[in-house]
């Protein structure tokens, strides 16, 4: 019998694979997506958060145990576990050695990423060369790996995990760590949690940032089975995207980061928010949610000149022109109403000396709603439009754990059965988020699990050997 099962093939399924074998475990793999697809969520990211009281290569200054903590504290509003924060934060002072082990490299911050020098290293190659890495230092270790194979139900005894099952194909094994990510590419259960406004299903103009294989079949079984669970599963990451952007793996160049730059209109060609509240990499995380209580769930970024330059261009180009006429024609908005909507904001600026890398003096004057900062007349043609709709990046909901990854049924810990990353980030994040500590909590967790599932399985092998 196999010692440690893991199910999945991101970050925490792959760092709880290498621990478990690491640890003296016959390691198996399943990953529900094909070996072209393999590594989740994980695949799309670019960067973790981590604690240093130094420079550190890649990371410039000191971002100390209490400051990342206070900053998890600030977006979570409280909704954190301390106990459990405070070993993501520390293992990630010492996390990056052991990924260096494993053929991770890193890379300084890249330019046009905000703030992000100080605290939060880039992997080199982003997470497609992270996975793969694990990947190939897995293979070298002996850890077994099945692809293409989608677990449906797990047999558990009082919360003692037995073996799981992909169809008819029962794996049993000594322990196991369930790392399927959240429920995000599930649109039904997205449905359900989302609503409906004004008539209109809220998710339907959807579009998923990330991988079309974490449907939450586990975490639904794992709550029907009576496991605690922990997060809000109305709640979920949501940014504005490219409207163009595919359903599923847009990943992070179909971001549009113009906003703080320009206004947004809805499909009224009238706008509903202020587009300057704060710095871009504080908000863009508001918009995909803002976006999503407009009608048709669309809405359009509009800029002039002046703004390109100075923000990260998305993967496809803007619809431009050279009147804000014609923009509004090319963008199918009613020209009256849009060129009011502009002539109005135009009118009401207050320019002071603009400055996009601090808060500055440029703002609205009499409009509703008022754009706080970076406020300029859209003036200089050529104009470009985006047209953006929310795009989820990850779930919420997830298991209540223990500082061992342990699942719970009815405030127990199971003796075998461990999960990390996106299924048990709600414990730290039970809400909001801050660059990076997705990564950070499932390379913490995903260690933890993986040593915690070798020792159980080795010490009931040896207990039956006996
Ligand atoms: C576009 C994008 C950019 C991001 N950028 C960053 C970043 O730079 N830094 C950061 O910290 N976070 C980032 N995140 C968040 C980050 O991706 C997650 O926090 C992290 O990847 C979660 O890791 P995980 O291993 O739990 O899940 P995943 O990496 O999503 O892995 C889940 C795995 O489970 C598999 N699976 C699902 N269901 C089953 C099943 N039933 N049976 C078998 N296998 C199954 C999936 O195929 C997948 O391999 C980003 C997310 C997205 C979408």
């Amino acid at each position: 019998m196999i010692d440690v099962l893991i199910i999945g093939g991101g970050n925490a399924a792959l760092c709880a694979a290498l621990t478990a074998r690491e640890a003296g475990a016959s390691v198996l793999v399943l990953e529900a997506s094909p070996r072209e697809w393999r590594g989740g969520n994980s695949q799309h990211t670019r960067n973790l958060r981590c604690m240093h009281d130094a420079p550190q290569d890649v990371l410039t200054d000191a971002y100390p145990e209490e400051e990342f903590w206070q900053d998890l504290l600030k977006v979570t509003g409280g909704l954190t576990d301390e106990n459990l924060a405070r070993i993501a934060i520390r293992d990630s002072s010492v996390c990056r050695d052991w990924m260096r082990l494993h053929g991770v490299h890193f890379q300084p911050s890249l330019s046009g990423t905000l703030h992000l020098s100080r605290t939060n290293a880039f992997f080199m190659g982003g997470g497609k060369a992270l996975v793969n890495a694990y990947y190939r230092s897995a293979e070298k270790l002996g850890v077994k790996i099945r692809y293409d194979v989608a677990v449906d139900r797990l047999e558990l005894q009082d919360g003692r995990f037995i073996a799981a099952y992909a169809g008819t194909e029962r794996f049993e094994a000594r322990s196991c760590v369930v790392a399927s990510g959240g429920f995000e590419s599930n649109l039904e259960w997205q449905r359900e949690a989302w609503g409906q406004i004004n008539g209109e299903w809220v998710v339907d103009n959807f579009a998923i940032r990330g991988t079309r294989f974490n449907k939450g079949v586990l975490l639904k079984f794992l709550i029907d089975a009576g496991a605690d669970t922990i997060g809000d599963p109305t709640q979920a990451h949501c940014v504005a995207i490219d409207a163009r952007a595919p359903l599923f793996d847009g990943g992070i160049c179909t971001r549009v980061d113009c906003v703080s730059l320009g206004v947004v209109v809805n499909r009224n060609a009238e706008r509903f928010y202020d587009e300057g509240e704060d710095f871009w990499p504080k908000r863009y995380a508001i918009w995909g949610r803002l976006v999503a209580h407009q009608p048709g769930q669309i809405a359009y970024s509009i800029i002039d000149a002046k703004a390109v330059g100075r923000f990260m261009p998305p993967v496809f180009p803007g619809e431009k022109a050279n009147s804000l006429v014609e923009l509004a024609r090319q963008i199918g908005l009613d020209e009256a109403t849009f060129m009011n909507t502009i002539n109005t904001y135009n009118a009401s600026c207050r320019v002071g000396t603009f400055d996009h890398t601090v808060l500055d003096d440029c703002h609205t004057e009499g409009l509703t709603p008022e754009k706080t900062h970076w406020a300029l007349p859209l003036d200089t043609a050529p104009y470009y439009a985006y047209a953006v709709k929310p795009g989820i990046t990850f779930t919420y909901l997830g298991m209540k754990i223990n500082e061992h990854a342990a699942i719970h049924f009815g405030g127990v810990a199971s003796p075998n059965l461990y999960t990390a990353g996106e299924m048990m980030a709600g414990n730290v994040l039970g809400k909001g988020y801050t660059a990076g500590v997705g990564m950070t909590i499932g390379t913490a967790f995903g260690r933890i699990a993986g040593k915690s599932a070798a020792a159980a399985a080795l010490q009931g092998a040896h207990r039956a050997a006996a």
